[in-house]
Formats: structure tokens, C-alpha cells, sequence
């Protein structure tokens, strides 16, 4: 089944530890669907300027993902800058610029209006209730967010949307910073109370924690060496989730754990190179074997 995914759609200057890129591939919705596209047809909806380097996203096309929805309007392109330093799980944001998407506003056209998979990726919470106003109820509706939304003015708009989602992926830091509590276990609870039947926490390097039907599942992330840049580990998470959900096609209890799994796989691979490079060489067999060695892993 086809995802349909609204989100950021960036360039990137980014600074870790081990180099810098500037104006890279970046962007909620590109990383989201350079990981779902392995698993599942996506749609995306977003909007970049003339500046933008269409060239570089030419992978995403020859993996299934319908970039008609992507507008080019008057101005510049989003861009965002951050700096990773001794913590590799949470980015310092140094500058955003919303640019164009200060005036977008999506249009879900008739055939991307019945996809049975959303996926609001991390974008302004208007723009997350535009597209719910316009889609049909889909089977599984998702959706991300980030500090920057949940600290900012956006803050009665993001509990709306969550009114109307079945699931939200979001991280510790931010897990807490919505609920404003202090141990992850309230405010997982606490979270579950504003709308989502459905929770996963994202940990960074220690894993992610899902909460479906009064059941609870944990798992480690993978033992990933070489760690160049984590920007996109979030989205491509969300990616391997959503796109082996909509693959299966059912949200089973046991579906929903090997989603995390693949999500995790799927982060794995992606902070081992700067922006969303090395979903360009992945291969559907690295990801079969790594899920394969994760099964291994946390056998007991
Ligand atoms: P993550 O998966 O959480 O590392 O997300 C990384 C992506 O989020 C980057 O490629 C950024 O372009 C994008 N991003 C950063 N800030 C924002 C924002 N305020 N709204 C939407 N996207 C953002």
C-alpha cells in the first residue's frame, strides 16, 4: 500500500564531529521516503525553490516515490543548519529558515487523498491540519514532530493534530518536553492521553520503546560503528516503520514490533554518511540481513 508523506523538503549545512556539508539533501519527507521507498510506494507533498537541486533526489524516482505533489514556489528553498558536538543523539540547531514554506500551504491532490498510509513527517502543525482536513481516513495515520514546534507558538495547533493521529514517533528529549514530565514512562502515559493510541519513543543510541494496546516493547539500536552524521536517523526510522507496515498491510501486535525493528535498521544505516548518501547504495539485501542479525541480537 502507498504512504503519502507531507513534510520538510531541505538543504542542510550540518557539522559533526567527523566533517561538514553545506546546503545538503535534507528534509523530513525526503528522509522519511528515501527509507520507506525500500518497503513501500510513497507520495510526497512538499515545497522547495528554484534553487533546488532536483538532480539529487533523481534515486528517489527509480524507487517508486511520486514527487508530483512537490511544489516549486517563488523564493528559496528550506534550510536548516546544526551541529552535532559530543552528543550524537540531539542536534544544536544554529539557524532555521523556513523560506518557502512560510506561505505554503499543501494540496493533496484526488489520487494521493486515499492513501491508506499517512505520514505527517516533522513540518509546521497548520500544515499537519491542512493535509488531515483534506485526506480520507487513512488505516494508519502517523506523524512526527520537534522541539521547535513544541516549544514555539505552534504548541495549541500540534495538540490538535495529535487529537486526530494513531500514532506519533518522537524522541526522549522531546517526549518529555511535550508532556512536561520528567521520567519517560509518564510521559509516554501522559502522551496516550492527548490522542495517539499508539507511541514510539526513539532513543537515539539506546533504542526505542513502543507503547500499542497496553502492551509495551523495547529494544536496543543497533551497535553502529562509524558514526558520521544522525540527522535523518529520526525520519528514516519512521521510514522503515511506516514502509513495513504498508507493506504488510496489517498493524498486527506482532507487525508493529518488526516495524520497529526495521525502523531501527533503517537508522542504522542511515547515520553512517552525511544526509541521506547512503540510502543511495543500500540494498534491499542489507537490509535483509541486518534485520536478520538484529533478530539474533536481541534473542534470548
Ligand atoms: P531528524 O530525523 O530528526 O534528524 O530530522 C532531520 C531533518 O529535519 C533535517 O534534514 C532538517 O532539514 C529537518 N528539520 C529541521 N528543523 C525542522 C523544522 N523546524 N521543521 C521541519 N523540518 C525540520
Amino acid at each position: 500500500m502507498a504512504i503519502l508523506v507531507v513534510g520538510s523538503v531541505a538543504l542542510d549545512t550540518i557539522k559533526t564531529p567527523t566533517g561538514k556539508v553545506e546546503d545538503a539533501i535534507g528534509g523530513s519527507a525526503i528522509h522519511f521516503s528515501a527509507a520507506a521507498s525500500f518497503f513501500s510506494p510513497v507520495r510526497v507533498v512538499g515545497v522547495v525553490g528554484p534553487d533546488y537541486p532536483y538532480k539529487k533526489i533523481g534515486f528517489l524516482k527509480k524507487r517508486d516515490v511520486d514527487l508530483s505533489g512537490l511544489e516549486t514556489a517563488e523564493g528559496e528553498t528550506f534550510r536548516w543548519s546544526g551541529e552535532y558536538t559530543h552528543d550524537w543523539n540531539s542536534a544544536i540547531t544554529h539557524d532555521t529558515k523556513l523560506n518557502v514554506f512560510k506561505t505554503f500551504s499543501p494540496k493533496i491532490s484526488d489520487s494521493f487523498r486515499q492513501s491508506q498510509f499517512l505520514f505527517l513527517a516533522n513540518i509546521d502543525p497548520t500544515l499537519q491540519l491542512q493535509t488531515l482536513d483534506q485526506v480520507e481516513k487513512p488505516l494508519l495515520a502517523a506523524m512526527d514532530t520537534m522541539n521547535f514546534w513544541i516549544q514555539g507558538t505552534k504548541r495549541a495547533e500540534l495538540l490538535e493534530v495529535l487529537k486526530r493521529v494513531d500514532l506519533l514517533l518522537i524522541n526522549d528529549g522531546e517526549a518529555k518536553m511535550l508532556s512536561k514530565k520528567n521520567h519517560l514512562l509518564d510521559a509516554a502515559q501522559a502522551i496516550l492521553q492527548m490522542g495517539p493510541q499508539t507511541l514510539v519513543i526513539k532513543k537515539g543510541e539506546h533504542g526505542a520503546v513502543l507503547f500499542h494496546k497496553n502492551e509495551i516493547f523495547s529494544l536496543p539500536a543497533y551497535p553502529t560503528k562509524n558514526i558520521v552524521d544522525p540527522t535523518g536517523a529520526g525520519d528514516s526510522f519512521a521510514g522503515g516503520f511506516m514502509g513495513f507496515l504498508a507493506k504488510a498491510g496489517d498493524l498486527s501486535q506482532n507487525n508493529m514490533r518488526r516495524a520497529v525493528v526495521y525502523g531501527s535498521v533503517m537508522a542504522s544505516f542511515m547515520v553512517t554518511d552525511f544526509s541521506c548518501d547512503r540510502m543511495r547504495t543500500l540494498t534491499a539485501e542489507d537490509i535483509a540481513v541486518r534485520y536478520k542479525n538484529f533478530c539474533e541480537l536481541v534473542r534470548f
